[in-house]
């Protein structure tokens, strides 16, 4: 066999005995929750922005940056919902390279997963202790979800995962909405069936258990651009591509017909600088049509402290070392600009 199991890890009910979430969070978690699918279901006209760093790579400087959104969210309550991105595990293109802060808490050093499930809980609890904002994660791995499901608001599946069955049934059996996010080589029915997939009831296995899940009727759809068979990037955010994801929800018989739209990525081609520009489109095409208004629920930003990403190593405080991100100056006025806008 060509693996070591070297040692046994916690389960997530023993990780959540060890590291509890207090009665006083819980309720901050669930009003947040609630707030954030009546957008989902339309009885809220509020916009989310799902924004962040790429990965959330030390717990310092996204603490940091999370406490600088709570601040701006207070100034934005009426009329928007910011959802910190704190990304705990990566997916990487070709599996090399930084998987994240449940691979590796100290991006410097080797893996400790026992750590990692440790670090991953202990940076999203703070982030909702310490800033009353309840936090935004990718599902990559779904037998994981429960470390965090007491914590998390927003779930999204990865353009690599979405068309991965264990995704969509985990999908389904939870509370908060789950984006689907379009695969990285664009076919719009992939993610269409993905959302298909988890809005509806299932039996499956999961983590040793046979487990049936209900349907999770805030599955939606995140645009987040696709790369063609040269390998260019190309966005999908513009007025056509809204007007078609409002039809084919039209014709899908979907539940909460809703697209976040990802503005870096393939999006932007990872220019991260295009990304107010992109924003600034998508509400324009919100603004011209009353379909695309109802269907567009919010954007997916990448930024953090300082913009643009460096190398592991390089040591900038608060800068990234996955994706490049908008800095925090042109993050704020992106965030004040979309108020004003939607
Ligand atoms: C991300 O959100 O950082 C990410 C990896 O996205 P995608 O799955 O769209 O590549
Ligand atoms: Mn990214």
């Amino acid at each position: 066999m060509n693996m070591n199991f070297k040692r046994k890890l916690p389960i997530p009910m023993e990780i959540k005995e060890m590291y509890p979430i207090s009665l006083a969070l819980e309720h901050k978690k669930h009003a947040r929750d609630i707030a954030l699918k009546a957008v989902f279901s339309g009885e809220s006209d509020k916009f989310i922005l799902v924004i962040g760093p790429c990965s959330a790579d030390s717990e310092d400087s996204v603490l940091e940056y999370a406490t600088r959104l709570a601040a701006v969210q207070e100034k934005v309550a009426d009329r928007l919902i910011l959802v910190p991105r704190v990304y705990t595990n990566k997916p990487r293109t070709m599996g090399d390279g930084y998987k994240g802060l449940l691979h590796q808490p100290d991006p410097e050093k080797e893996s400790d997963l026992l750590k990692g499930i440790i670090a991953i809980r202990e940076i999203h609890m703070r982030v909702l202790k310490e800033t009353g904002l309840s936090t935004a994660d990718e599902m990559l791995y779904p037998e994981n979800h429960r470390y965090l499901s007491d914590l998390l608001s927003y779930v999204a599946v990865g353009a690599r995962s979405v068309e991965d069955q264990q995704h969509r049934l985990t999908a389904s059996g939870l509370e908060i909405p789950v984006g689907m996010k379009n695969p990285t080589g664009g076919d719009l029915s992939i993610m269409m069936n993905s959302i298909t997939a988890a809005q509806h009831p299932h039996a499956f296995i999961y983590r040793g258990w046979e487990v049936e899940s209900t349907g999770n009727l805030f599955a939606h759809a995140i645009l987040r651009g696709y790369m063609n068979k040269h390998g260019q990037s190309l966005p999908n955010y513009h007025y056509e591509d809204l007007l078609d994801l409002t039809e084919r929800y039209a014709a899908s018989g979907l539940k909460n017909p809703a697209v976040l739209v990802d503005t870096n990525h393939a999006n932007s081609g990872k220019k991260f600088k295009e990304q107010p520009r992109i924003a600034s489109e998508v509400l324009h095409a919100r603004r011209h049509s009353e379909d695309i208004r109802r269907l567009v629920k919010g954007l997916m930003i990448e930024s953090y402290l300082e913009e643009g990403a460096q190398k592991i190593g390089e040591g900038t405080y608060g800068k990234s070392i996955t994706d490049p991100c908008l800095g925090w100056e042109d993050s704020e006025r992106l965030i004040y600009a979309i108020a004003e806008q939607v």
